[in-house]
């Protein structure tokens, strides 16, 4: 791989591609429309003659000029607050974005890889989830626009295969974590931590039974990297196994951060998934693949980004407030 095109390349995932490909020594065009991406996830790579940022919408007509080897689409909103507020930008940029992407990458000889995901496997009643298992989704709930935007990217993504012999690859995302996640964008991971730094109630949604199992980025970044440069085109789970209840997640992170906060409950949003497990059988196999950092460390490290961010926010609020 050269040259290749990462599509949402200033979001949380798309800036931590940007720098593995980078540092493989390929050249990176990285198109975000920054809806829920941010120029500061990337402004370290501004400047680089291997680098370039293009602001534009993928779900619009797409010319980039010169070849391509690849194209890793992972432009869409991805947090549950994000697809509720951003529902019908979620359905496009899933929908006709993919659609875009791919004839990119046909026209370009490109490879291509899906940024899919285990809400694909919905509500699961199978568990851990395995690839084969089709899923338990409801299209007309809340979760709907993002669920099956991605299902049907899928879709999209193996007409192209079959049909116009696109070289295609598909990932099945879970819960991921690490540095770069936005503080407010409503997950589980950033609203703890940003409310236990702050001293505030953690949120712990109905009664905190619901499972979930969080892979740090860097181990997804590798396993992205591995199944790219693989041949496997069906679906590939990739996360972490270590599943844990949304209630001990939130005591380990107040542990973590040594604060006072209070837990406080709330209504359990509508179709949130009671349990998230990958099965990983596959990875292990296909891609010799497994993760390889402990949720502590990786806590470590995103707590300490996070504080940092807070301390920064802090500053600006009180230099405006003496501009003022
Ligand atoms: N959650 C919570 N409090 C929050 C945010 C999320 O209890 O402030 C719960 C949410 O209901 C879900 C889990 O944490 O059961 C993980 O939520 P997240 O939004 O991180 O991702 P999801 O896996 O639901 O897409």
């Amino acid at each position: 791989m050269k040259r290749v095109l990462i599509t949402g390349g200033a979001g949380f995932l798309g800036s931590h591609l940007c720098d593995r490909f980078l540092a493989e020594g390929c050249s990176v065009i990285c198109m975000d429309n920054l809806l829920t991406g941010s120029l500061e996830n990337i402004q370290h790579l501004m400047g680089r003659d291997d680098f370039v940022f293009m602001h534009q919408d993928v779900t619009e007509f797409l010319h980039v000029p010169g070849e391509l080897d690849a194209i890793l689409h992972f432009a869409s909103p991805a947090s549950p607050i994000d697809y509720l507020e951003l529902p019908i930008q979620t359905l496009k940029v899933g929908s006709l974005g993919t659609h875009k992407a791919l004839g990119l990458a046909k026209a370009k000889g490109a490879r291509f890889l899906l940024a899919s995901t285990s809400e694909c496997y919905g509500d699961p009643e199978v568990h851990p989830q395995t690839e084969d298992y089709w899923g338990n989704v409801n299209p007309v709930g809340p979760r709907g626009v993002y669920d099956e935007a991605k299902r049907f990217a899928e879709a999209m993504t193996m007409a192209y295969h079959r049909f116009h012999g696109v070289e295609t690859r598909i990932i099945r995302i879970f819960n991921t974590y690490g540095p770069r996640m936005r503080l407010n964008d409503g997950r589980a991971l950033p609203a703890f931590m940003g409310q236990a730094l702050e001293g505030r109630p953690i949120t712990v949604f109905g009664d905190g039974s619901q499972t979930r199992s969080f892979c740090y980025v860097s181990d997804l970044v590798e396993g992205i990297y591995r199944l790219l440069n693989s041949d496997e085109v069906y679906p590939t789970n990739i996360g972490n196994c270590r599943e844990m209840t949304i209630l001990d997640f939130a005591k380990k992170v107040i542990e973590l951060t040594g604060s006072g906060s209070e837990l406080s409950f709330k209504d359990l949003p509508a179709d949130d998934p009671k349990v998230r497990q990958p099965d990983i059988s596959k990875a292990r196999r296909v891609l010799g693949w497994e993760p390889k950092v402990e949720l502590e460390t990786g806590l470590a490290t995103t707590l300490e980004y996070f504080q940092k961010k807070i301390a920064e926010r802090k500053s600006t609020q009180s230099e405006t407030r003496k501009a003022a």
